[in-house]
């Protein structure tokens, strides 16, 4: 067979990021015991699950570590997306526990518990600074995560960031605003345990706005400036499924096939983005955030089509490759990029997923400063280079 050298580029060069373990499974978290034990003894938990405190599956991991003799102290709970006083707070209790060899956090929730916990396993350890700030990206004092942070387990409840996979934790501040990551290769959780059964008991509008988080991260990391190969194959082997299973998972939550499929793609959405980085629908999706409080899943889900739109000439391959792999049936790549920008737009639609900026609650003076908050780590993987006049003009159209 002949062997195409037409890419005069080859393979390029990469680092490849991902968690130790990995343990994917409906069920699995009956095994949080056994696999916790191999991390420590006390385990400082993390939880930002209140339907799993209801109904009494929190109560049952506990059960489980003690079982295996390992001892779970419940350190706080999150309903919000973690804020600089939350991880101060934390990391604060947590470096007066005499930490040792044998201690380690777990975190059990969506996106906020993990990322909260996975600060807080750095701030732990990292005390040159009182203050997660000066460890943030683009604000602060430029620290750096140096010692190693607690060994951390995560154990996701929604099917969305991908955190559980991901080496930053995205840390938010309303006084001055700012949604700033935390960032270090160290703070990738160790283990990880995805059991898709328990993301039964999210409800539909989560479902559909995490899903859609998932599904932006899958398509910004492959298209990225910085994507690479390993988790390009990641990203088309689960957005095929993901966009199937997603109008199925927030229809019928019940739904084994699509909640496994969703919690896989978000799995692999959060390898892509810690390896591949992500794009401009991202970058303002923070922005939007921090400005606006609107939640990180909405957010990137109205974004999405517009950021499809903006990179579609120079995405192009790309996006016909992604159009194929769900099904498009085109004639060229023109036409296969235009059918999956098309069909993700339909599942906006389906989704019933605002596409308006009024919508959210977005006032029009807004946009400028919208556009100033939305640069950072996200908008430098940008397939194309986006300057804020076009961004503003893109985002007045949408108001
Ligand atoms: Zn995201």
């Amino acid at each position: 067979m002949a062997i195409s050298t037409s890419d005069p580029t080859g393979i390029p060069s990469y680092d490849f990021l991902s968690p130790q373990r990995i343990v994917f499974g409906w069920g699995r978290r009956s095994e949080i015991g056994a696999i916790a034990s191999s991390l420590g003894r006390r385990a400082f938990v993390v939880l930002g699950s209140r339907s799993l405190e209801r109904n009494g599956q929190f109560t049952e991991l506990l059960d489980l570590l003690r079982a295996a003799a390992v001892t779970p102290v419940h350190v706080t709970s999150i309903a919000h997306e973690p804020e600089v006083a939350d991880v101060d707070r934390l990391a604060a209790e947590l470096a007066k526990c005499s930490l040792g060899d044998g201690d380690f956090l777990i975190g059990i929730g969506g996106g906020s518990a993990i990322d909260l916990a996975k600060a807080a396993a750095a701030m732990a350890t990292n005390r040159e600074s009182q203050s997660v700030v000066d460890y943030l990206e683009g604000v602060g004092r430029g620290l750096t995560i140096d010692k190693p942070p607690l060994p951390m387990m995560a154990l996701p409840t929604t099917a969305g960031t991908g955190s559980e996979a991901t080496k930053n934790a995205v840390i938010s501040s309303y006084d001055p605003p700012f949604k700033k990551s935390l960032r270090s290769d160290a703070m990738v959780p160790r283990v990880v345990l995805v059991d898709p059964e328990i993301t039964q008991s999210v409800p539909p509008d989560v479902t559909a706005h995490t899903g859609m988080d998932a599904i932006t991260q899958l398509i910004e990391s492959y298209i990225s400036r910085r994507a690479k190969p390993i988790p390009q194959a990641l990203a088309i082997h689960s957005l095929r499924m993901a966009v199937a299973a997603l109008p199925e998972a927030v229809t019928d939550g019940k739904c084994r096939w699509a909640r496994d499929a969703m919690a896989h793609a978000a799995l692999l959405s959060g390898i892509a983005l810690a390896n591949s980085g992500l794009g401009v629908a991202h970058g303002v999706a923070a922005a939007l955030g921090s400005l606006c409080r609107v939640r990180h899943g909405l957010a990137c889900a109205v974004m999405l089509p517009a950021a499809l739109r903006m990179n579609q000439s120079v995405s192009r391959q790309l996006l016909a490759k992604l159009g194929r792999a769900i099904g498009c049936q085109a004639a060229n790549d023109d036409e296969a990029a235009e059918q999956f920008i098309q069909r993700i737009e339909q599942l906006v639609s389906t989704l019933q997923i605002a596409s308006r900026l009024r919508e959210l609650n977005v006032a029009f003076d807004e946009i400028r400063a919208l556009v100033d908050a939305s640069h950072g780590n996200s908008l430098s993987s940008n397939p194309r280079e986006i300057s804020d006049d076009e961004l503003c003009s893109v985002l007045e159209k949408m108001w």
